[in-house]
């Protein structure tokens, strides 16, 4: 694996508060009242079967999906507040996808200076620092300037993480961060995640490695139709879990 600079424990994390969230598409109920609470510095594992709202979730808490009922806190804004800054608050949260949705006509650099400077209006040298500050991080520092096609998917989804932490964000989203990627580069992105998590970023993390939920996550939380079934430290949830269907889950995906 590639060298990975430390990262340094100087974040500024904010937690996420979640009550009574409720989200349906039509008349398919997805979310049925989902409370969730993650502390900031804390790293909560989500899992659960495909279906059962974790992208969904994930989606409201930057308003990619407006939720039909519930309230969502973000740092120090609610984000179901008609009158929240939605720019502002997007800005405190990164998001990293299965797919990594790096813009491919764009060096990796610029990928990672993009947002800086249209929605953060940093001048362009500013940018290019902050990107290459960045870039050390996920050990890709002499990378700028390849195309996304000229990277593994690891290193793609390497720079789609330095990419989000460019932009200063208090609050980290993965969202299966690793089911694209071939077996070999799996490794390096969890060993990323691994080494944000101990900077004391803020993460929530849907995730079916459950060795790094185990290690990692201070907390898992296991859904299956669209509410909480189950949750605990992750020893617990997933070396004993208690409910039958999360039982059921884990001997499936374990
Ligand atoms: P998970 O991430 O746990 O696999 P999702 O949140 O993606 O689950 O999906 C939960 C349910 O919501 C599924 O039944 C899915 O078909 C439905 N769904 C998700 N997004 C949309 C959408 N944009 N429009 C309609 N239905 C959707
Ligand atoms: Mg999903």
């Amino acid at each position: 694996m590639t060298h990975i600079s430390n990262i340094p424990a100087n974040f500024k994390a904010s937690g996420v508060s979640i009550t009574g969230l409720r989200k349906s598409y039509g008349s398919n109920e997805v979310l049925k009242g989902i409370d969730l609470e993650v502390k900031p510095g804390e790293v909560v594992c989500l899992i659960g079967p495909s279906g059962s709202g974790k992208s969904t979730l994930l989606r409201c808490v930057n308003l990619l999906e407006k939720p039909n009922e519930g309230k969502i806190h973000v740092g120090g804004f609610e984000t179901t507040d008609p009158d929240v800054d939605l720019d502002k608050m997007r800005q405190n949260v990164g998001m990293v996808f299965q797919q990594f949705n790096l813009f491919p006509h764009l060096t990796v650099t610029q990928n990672c200076t993009v947002a800086q400077t249209k929605v953060l209006k940093r001048p362009a040298a500013q940018a290019k620092e902050v990107a290459q500050k960045n870039l050390d991080r996920v050990g890709l520092g002499a990378f700028g300037d390849r195309y996304p096609d000229e990277l593994s998917g690891g290193q793609q989804q390497r720079v789609a993480i330095a990419r989000a932490l460019s932009m200063d964000p208090t609050l980290m989203l993965f969202d299966e961060p690793t089911s694209a990627l071939d077996p070999e580069t799996v490794g390096e992105v969890l060993a990323i995640m691994r080494s944000l998590a101990k900077a004391g970023m803020t993460m929530l993390v849907v995730t079916h490695e459950m060795s790094f939920a185990k290690e990692v996550a201070d907390r898992v939380i296991f859904m299956d139709g669209g509410v909480v079934v189950e949750e605990g430290i992750a020893q617990d949830v997933i070396g004993n879990p208690q409910q039958p269907r999360t039982k059921d889950f884990l001997k499936r995906v374990l």
